[in-house]
């Protein structure tokens, strides 16, 4: 009995570009257009990396929470991002080619699987359009040709440069006042560009350069905004409703996203920008390149599941800074296993008539609660409060459950499943072991008595055995 789970409720979300927490309706009645910009696929992505895909995958989520369709694109780049986020640097994807001696388009494909698998593991849902940056290098070149006609680019011995000073107003998400700065200070000033900040859409290929096109300014890639520009625009078209990352991207990667449309169509493509804060450790950003980094398999390893992680990202709001400790995550490990035991109590007791209303009430509020914090920007420590109320709730019910099940579409923590965790979980006894070993030789005997007998002692012994096709299933009663 649970009434209010389409009605519908005002979202609020922040909005880089305002600065300010504003009410999102999308631009199509029913379906919620999104780019997120994705992976560099030059080495394992870190946990730092998820806490942004999470992040992600609760706004899809949350979006469909509100019966709302998607179309969701997310960019794999495989090609034009430097080590510096600015125009200085060799192209990532190029140097760890070189370094592990294989071609690029090896090294992306390895790491994109590798990426995949982690999506999977923390039951991020994919979105329904991934692309692969040299999958669109025509449009890429059609954008940048659009902005020399235009007049915002201009071509250099090192490849077409963005002209900043052509805009109205630059930057216009970041709060950088650039008229005072030292430029020499921030940026390698190039003598050849027009103005310090202005910034390369296209680069010309060196003679050793491994990825490399055809262009009409010769042998040449892509630079790493102009990516996300001309995908956003193909799949997406050119006005949107939100796009997505990281807050180091505000400063240089989406400033220079949006001067790019600006340049080539006339205006900012998204209506929303939304960047997720950093993970840290010990207080500085989690980051391949000061090789502080931690993979989910490091975590596998001391025993943390990935949705651990994923809930332990659920302390703190996608805006504030979050400190990763080994075990600061390990006891989000314990309340996970907290989590899941009080849903199983929910879903397995006994109902109690009695109760009924009181329940049915319950169930209404909860889910007002948790849908409030939810379309409040993405409130998930609120949110997580509601939850482990009604874990916590006195009254056990069914219906609990349900609405556990319901609240988990955001969640995305495979509660449903919380009984085949919790097995695993389960430290069997030597004694106990030799048992099920002993009856599974009765059962490839066909020695059907003695199997059944061995089933009973174990459950004297205090657990109930189940044959399922996977194998044999353990339960402590
Ligand atoms: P990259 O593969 O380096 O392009 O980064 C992928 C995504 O992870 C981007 O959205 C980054 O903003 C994000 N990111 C990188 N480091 C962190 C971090 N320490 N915490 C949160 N997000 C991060
Ligand atoms: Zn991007």
């Amino acid at each position: 009995m649970i009434l209010s789970y389409k009605k519908y409720m005002q979202i609020k979300l922040y909005n880089t570009l305002t600065h300010k927490k504003e009410e999102f309706l999308p631009i199509k009645e029913n379906c919620v257009n999104i780019y997120s910009c994705g992976p560099t696929v030059y080495s394992y992505a870190h946990i730092g990396n998820y806490r942004s895909y999470i992040f992600m995958d609760n706004l899809r989520r949350m979006c469909k929470y509100n019966g709302y369709e998607l179309k969701h694109v997310m960019n794999i780049t495989d090609v034009g991002h430097l080590t510096s986020d600015a125009d200085t640097g060799e192209d990532k994807m190029e140097k760890a080619a070189k370094k592990e001696g294989k071609d690029p388009y090896e090294i992306a494909e390895f790491y994109t699987k590798a990426f995949m698998e982690d999506l999977e593991a923390l039951n991020i849902d994919k979105p329904e359009i991934i692309t692969k940056a040299t999958d669109n290098i025509k449009e890429m070149i059609q954008m940048v040709k659009e902005i020399i006609d235009n007049g915002y680019g201009y071509e250099t011995s090192k490849g077409i440069y963005f002209d900043v000073s052509k805009l109205d107003k630059y930057p216009i998400l970041s709060n950088n006042d650039l008229s005072g700065e030292d430029h020499g200070a921030r940026i390698e000033v190039d003598p050849e560009k027009r103005n310090p900040y202005d910034f390369a859409i296209w680069i010309k290929a060196p003679e050793n350069h491994l990825m490399k096109w055809d262009s009409p300014w010769g042998k040449s890639y892509p630079g790493w905004h102009i990516e996300c520009s001309a995908m956003g625009r193909k799949y997406l078209g050119e006005n949107f409703d939100i796009h997505t990352g990281g807050v180091d991207h505000i400063p240089i990667h989406h400033e220079n996203e949006i001067a790019q449309c600006k340049g080539s169509f006339g205006h900012n493509p998204a209506n929303v920008w939304m960047h997720c804060e950093f993970l840290l450790v010990n207080g500085g950003k989690m980051s391949k390149s000061l090789g502080n980094v931690y993979r989910l398999k490091d975590l596998q390893e001391q025993g943390i599941e990935p949705l651990a992680y994923k809930l332990f990202c659920y302390s703190s709001h996608y805006r504030n800074k979050l400190n990763f400790t080994f075990e600061g995550v390990k006891s989000f490990q314990v309340a996970l296993n907290r989590l899941r035991e009080g849903y199983l109590k929910h879903l397995e007791v006994k109902e109690n008539v009695e109760n009924v209303e009181i329940v049915n009430q319950k169930v209404i509020e909860f889910e007002n609660r948790f849908h409030e914090a939810i379309n409040d920007d993405l409130n998930m420590p609120v949110a997580m409060g509601v939850v482990w109320e009604i874990i916590r709730n006195d009254i056990k019910s069914k219906e609990f459950a349900k609405l556990l099940e319901k609240i988990d579409e955001v969640l995305g923590l495979d509660l449903k499943n919380s009984q085949k965790y919790m097995q695993k979980e389960i430290q069997i006894p030597q004694e106990i072991q030799e048992l099920i070993e002993k009856r599974n030789k009765a059962k490839t005997e066909k020695n059907w008595k003695i199997a059944d007998k061995i089933r009973d002692e174990i459950k004297e012994k205090g657990y109930n055995i189940k044959d399922t096709k996977e194998g044999t299933e353990l339960e402590k009663i």
